[in-house]
Parts: structure tokens; C-alpha cells; sequence
């Protein structure tokens, strides 16, 4: 800040002592703690002329008509020569439609990799701790990105309060504030999963090509020297019920790195540019947490405005800042977008470039609905499960998603309960069969449209057919 000054004297405004001395806090307006006050004292007796003010949360105060009226009137002002410059300093973007063309956006960057391991370094060295690795280094300096300098520091102390020394253990501290990080964002959540790839039925075309891709990000550096990309992610579009978020969560788990969820409805803000703000923080906050899977849950819920009108403009904004992202990207974020209804996607979006591969899930084949049962079953009744004729209940379940399967095995074990009932038999789960009324017989002509697309679309199978 002082740097920037060039000299000139700085003003500061925060909410506990109203207008201050920069550097050295001393209050220089007893009476005026407003910050409409002393915003309206400062311009009309000139006092900002040559100086700089620093404004501070000053999101707190945008809805105030007052304080936005005094901002408009000293930007017009300095439009017309007046020397000052105002520091707005928040830690979320809230800018008003009247200010918009006043203002000048600049957004703080995270820590860059060799700024955390210097400070480590650093750390290390004022504190005599231990030596570490070259190793434990680098995983420590993965593990903070995304952190600030001050958190970084107080993880670093709150692990030598505890050990007076750095160890490997120490990450899961780290790991802790990055989820209370994620949470506090309020636009990713860390979602928990031990969720495996035994535990889908079929999708083997897409199991296979994730597990590849598996491969490439476990021995990211020597894929990149090889010349192999750096994998960007899948669309998987699809039947409801028939294993997207599944194979998210089993992705995450085969990666093994975290899992962050995107929430679409979430970023929408009523502020000019907070939409985008909120998708740039998300993103800028997911390529921190990486390596990291980014699962877009259905992505086409975010895109509905495009093309309609209401907020159709801020919807395309947020897509074109997705894409570009998206085909742009060298961060080892692997992104899994899941969509139910690609019929109103714009088809910039399944353009190759964006997604390494679009992936379509159909409602399950008879191996697949045979497999499904064996998993369901195999989690609840493993005794019963070599009683049970898993082809002749996939037989009898044509046009059942993943999800209705689970819903009768769930019900067919709980009736067999209350039955009072020592196993759970074929028939049981037939009669639950019976009793349901599969996804294919409630949105029959939904499905045809959607299979329509799909087909024109000519997406890869994700099973193997
Ligand atoms: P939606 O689009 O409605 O969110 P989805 O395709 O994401 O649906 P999931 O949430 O993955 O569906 O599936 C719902 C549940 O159905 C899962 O928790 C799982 O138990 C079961 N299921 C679905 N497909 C499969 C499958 N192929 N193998 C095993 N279980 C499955």
C-alpha cells in the first residue's frame, strides 16, 4: 500500500473507528464514525485532494443510498480533476449499477507455489524447527495453496504448538481449513464419498476411460513431460437415477483428491457482475483446493436463461466465462459436469476442446440391471445374495434406472423385516417389482425425447453395448 502511495497521505475507514490514519490508526474524526458522515465531511471541506482513502469492507454499505450518492459525486469529481483515489476493500465483489463505470476491479491472487514454500522455509528457519524434506515440502506447499499468508502461518503455529516440529501429519490441519474454507465460500461444498467403482453396475466404457485418465493425473508431471494433456473433464448426460453422481463421487475416490461441488443456483447474485464475481471465485477457489475434481451438477440449470429472456444476458456471460475456462485450463481441476437434459445446452458447450469426452447414460441392460441388484443386495443381505436369482429379477425390471432397482431392494428387505421374515427371497423382491412403477412407465415421452437427442447427438455409450 505504501508503495502505491508514492507519498501521498492515506485515510482509512473501518466500521470500529471510523476515519483513521493509515499507518498509524489514530482516529482523525471523533463525532463521525458513519461512513456517510465522514464521506460527506471529506468531500465538501476538499479534504481528499492529494490523498488516498482506503475504504474498508465496504460491502456492508452498498445498500446505503446516502453513501452511494457521496461515491458517485467524488468519482464525478475526480472525473473533472480531482486528485484522490478510492481503495474500496471487500472481501466480496457488490458493486451497483450506478457506480459500475467508476470503478476498476482488482481482484487479489492467491499464493503462488514458490511464495508458500519460501514462507515455509522461512517459518522453518525463525522457529528452529527440524529440517524436512525436499518431499514433505512439496506436499505441504500442494496441500496450503489456496490458503492466505495469515492462515498459512496459523496452521504452521497451531503445528508446532502441537509437536514443536513439521511432520506429515500436520496436513490433515491443513486439509481442515481447506474445507472450512469451501464452506465458508458458500458457492462450493466439499462433499465426504467412499463411494467405488464396484459399487456401479455396467458403465464400463465410462469406468474405463476415467480410470485412464486416472492414470495420467496420479503421474501428472511425467504425463506432462511425455506430452501427454492434462485430462479436463467429462460431460456425462443421462437417464435421472441411472448413476451420474455416482460416478462422480467414485471419480473423486479414484483420483483420490477431493471432491467440490458446485452449486449453479448459488452463484447467481442481484448485484451487477456478481454472478460472474461468484463464478471467478469458484473457480479461482477450485484451482486453489487442486488437485481437485469440480463436479457441475446439472449443468443445464445453470444455462436455462440462455436463450430466453429474464437473466438470459448474466446466463450467457456465465457460460462464456465457463468455456473459456474450461478450454483454457491448465490447473489440475478435473471437471465432471452431469446434465439430465442437454436438449436446451448450447451446443458450444459439447463442442470438442471444452470436455474430453461426453458420455451418455442410458437406463441399464439386463447385465447391467443384474450387476445393479447383486450390488444393492450384496451391501444389505450378502447371506442372501447366492439365493437370489439376480437375472430373473433383471428380467423382470426392464426399463428401471439404478435408482428405482435400489428403491426395490430397499423395500423388498424392509418388508421382509416387518414380516418378521429371517431372509430376504426372490419372490419378496418380484412382489416389490410389481408394486413399482419404473422411471421408463412415469416419463415415457421424456424419455423418447431425451434418447432422440442423445442418439442425434451421437455422444459415446457409457456402457459397453
Ligand atoms: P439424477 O440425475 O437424478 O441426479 P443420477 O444419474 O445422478 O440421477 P445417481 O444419484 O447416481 O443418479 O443414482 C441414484 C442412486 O441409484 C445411487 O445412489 C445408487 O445407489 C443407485 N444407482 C444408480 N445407478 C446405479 C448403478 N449403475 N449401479 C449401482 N447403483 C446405481
Amino acid at each position: 500500500m505504501k508503495k502505491i502511495a508514492y507519498g501521498r497521505e492515506i485515510l482509512e475507514w473501518n466500521a470500529s473507528k471510523g476515519l483513521v490514519h493509515f499507518q498509524t490508526k489514530n482516529q482523525l474524526l471523533n463525532d463521525f464514525n458513519r461512513l456517510s458522515q465522514s464521506l460527506s465531511l471529506l468531500s465538501r471541506d476538499n479534504e481528499l485532494d492529494g490523498k488516498i482513502l482506503v475504504i474498508k469492507d465496504v460491502h456492508h454499505f452498498m445498500d446505503d443510498p446516502h453513501v452511494m450518492s457521496i461515491l458517485k459525486e467524488i468519482a464525478i469529481n475526480i472525473y473533472n480533476g480531482l486528485e484522490t483515489i478510492i481503495l474500496l476493500v471487500s472481501p466480496i465483489l457488490k458493486i451497483p449499477t450506478e457506480l459500475e463505470q467508476y470503478i476498476t476491479i482488482v481482484e487479489i491472487d492467491y499464493m503462488a507455489e514458490d511464495a508458500i514454500s519460501n514462507l515455509i522455509k522461512a517459518f522453518i528457519k525463525e522457529n528452529n524447527f527440524d529440517e524436512i524434506s525436499d518431499e514433505l515440502l512439496n506436499e505441504l506447499t500442494i496441500a496450503f495453496k489456496g490458503l492466505t499468508e495469515y492462515e498459512i502461518v496459523t496452521t504452521l503455529s497451531l503445528a508446532y504448538a502441537k509437536e514443536g516440529n513439521l511432520k506429515r501429519r500436520d496436513l490433515t490441519l491443513i486439509y481442515e481449513q481447506k474445507y472450512q474454507m469451501v464452506k465458508k465460500s458458500g458457492i462450493l461444498e466439499m462433499i465426504p464419498f467412499n463411494e467405488s467403482f464396484n459399487e456401479i453396475g455396467g458403465l464400463e466404457n465410462l469406468k474405463e476411460w476415467v480410470s485412464n485418465k486416472a492414470k495420467v493425473f496420479k503421474d501428472l508431471n511425467k504425463a506432462k513431460d511425455f506430452g501427454v494433456d492434462i485430462p479436463k473433464g467429462v460431460l456425462v448426460v443421462g437417464m435421472p437415477g441411472c448413476g451420474k453422481s455416482l460416478n462422480a463421487k467414485a471419480t473423486a475416490n479414484l483420483f483420490g483428491i477431493p471432491l467440490l461441488r458446485l452449486d449453479m443456483g448459488k452463484l447467481l447474485g442481484k448485484y451487477v457482475g456478481e454472478s460472474e464475481a461468484n463464478m471467478r471465485k469458484a473457480i479461482k477457489l477450485a484451482e486453489a483446493i487442486s488437485p481437485c475434481v469440480l463436479w457441475v451438477d446439472e449443468i443445464e440449470k445453470a444455462f436455462a436463461g440462455i436463450g430466453n429472456s429474464g437473466n438470459a444476458e448474466v446466463a450467457t456471460r456465465l457460460f462464456g466465462n465457463f468455456l473459456t475456462w474450461m478450454q483454457e485450463k491448465t490447473s489440475p481441476t478435473f471437471v465432471v459436469a452431469t446434465a439430465n437434459d442437454v436438449s436446451n445446452l448450447p451446443p458450444e458447450l459439447m463442442r470438442k476442446g471444452r470436455f474430453d469426452e461426453i458420455f451418455y447414460v442410458d437406463l441399464p441392460d439386463p447385465l447391467e440391471r443384474q450387476k445393479i441388484f447383486e450390488i444393492h443386495l450384496m451391501k444389505r443381505r450378502q447371506t442372501d445374495l447366492p439365493a437370489i436369482d439376480c437375472n430373473e429379477l433383471s428380467k423382470r425390471t426392464e426399463g428401471f434406472s439404478g435408482a428405482d432397482i435400489e428403491g426395490v431392494v430397499k423395500e423388498s428387505i424392509e418388508i421382509a423385516f416387518i414380516s418378521g421374515e429371517s431372509q430376504v427371497k426372490t419372490q419378496d423382491i418380484i412382489k416389490s417389482i410389481e408394486n413399482t412403477a419404473s422411471l421408463s412407465v412415469l416419463f415415457k415421452d421424456k424419455l423418447k425425447v431425451l434418447a432422440d437427442v442423445y442418439k442425434n447427438n451421437h455422444f459415446k455409450s457409457a456402457s459397453k453395448k
